[in-house]
């Protein structure tokens, strides 16, 4: 019932946006945060300012990066970030919000991708901006211990994503607002909808007047704002809404 009425809402709209976080990404088998088992069990992030003041936090920083890399590099897109990728190729989104620094939208073929924490795959220079593939320098790290410098200024290199402590890229972060002002249909998935400003565009999409779905396991504090919830996986969600959509345009 409730993956047809969003089957039905996605069919209606004729501009949808979809805003993943973390939760997309555990059945590909990458932790979220705040469930049990995620990453801050494990953990406590280095705080941007710490990073840029002291070589022993740049060393826990590349210590904790390095001991992630293969975890995101290794994984595969799931079912979800498929069925996304192609409601796109379909035309069915007009664009995606990603709270995730994995690359796995990109990785199963979406393209309209704006990544508001940044991406775990790419370095980049403090100093000079020069971005690079994150793989040489996590190696670089792993065999020397030393946290790597950019080849060309010799600048600190960090992972291209915005720790704490760190600025968001405001030019990122308008696009996605205007994204949430225009669409009619913005359904929010996997994320807990707690880390601002992110949090604040499904409210911004249904104060301008869209629809608002949530697709999570566990409750939000949007969830008294949507015009439905659908509580469960992803994966079947998704699948489910999909395969309601097939038969819609078979009709
Ligand atoms: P979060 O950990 O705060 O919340 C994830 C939500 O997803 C939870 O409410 C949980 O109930 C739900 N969830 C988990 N697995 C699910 C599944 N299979 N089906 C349906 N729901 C599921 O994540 P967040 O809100 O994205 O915030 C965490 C921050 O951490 C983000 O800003 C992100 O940058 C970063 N992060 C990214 C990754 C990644 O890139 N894959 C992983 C961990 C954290």
């Amino acid at each position: 019932m409730m993956p047809r009425q969003l089957a039905d809402w996605l069919f209606e709209s004729t501009s949808t946006i979809v805003f993943t976080g973390a939760g997309i990404s555990t059945e590909s088998g990458i932790p979220d945060f705040r469930s049990p088992g995620g990453i801050w069990e494990h953990a406590q992030p280095v705080d941007f300012n710490d990073f840029v003041a002291s070589e022993d936090s740049r060393i826990e920083y590349w210590r904790q990066k390095s001991e992630a890399h293969s975890e995101y590099f290794d994984a595969q897109p799931n079912v979800g970030h498929e069925i996304l990728a192609r409601w796109e190729s379909q035309q069915r989104l007009d664009g995606l919000i990603t709270q995730n620094i994995d690359g796995l939208h990109q990785a199963a073929g979406s393209h309209k991708v704006l990544e508001i924490h940044g991406t775990a795959r790419e370095v980049s220079c403090l100093e000079c901006g020069k971005r690079d593939s994150a793989t040489g320098p996590v190696a670089e790290f792993l065999e020397t211990g030393v946290p790597p410098r950019c080849s060309d200024c010799n600048g600190s290199l960090k992972h291209a994503t915005i720790s704490f402590g760190q600025m968001l890229d405001t030019a990122v972060l308008e696009q996605c607002a205007e994204w949430a002002r225009s669409c009619d249909l913005f359904v929010a998935m996997g994320s807990s909808l707690v880390v601002h400003p992110a949090a604040g565009l499904p409210e911004m999409a249904k104060a301008h007047g869209a629809r608002l779905v949530i697709i999570n396991r566990d409750p939000t504090p949007c969830d008294s704002l949507a015009d439905l919830t659908i509580q469960g996986s992803l994966g079947e969600s998704l699948k489910a809404v999909d395969d309601c959509l097939e038969t819609l345009g078979h009709q």
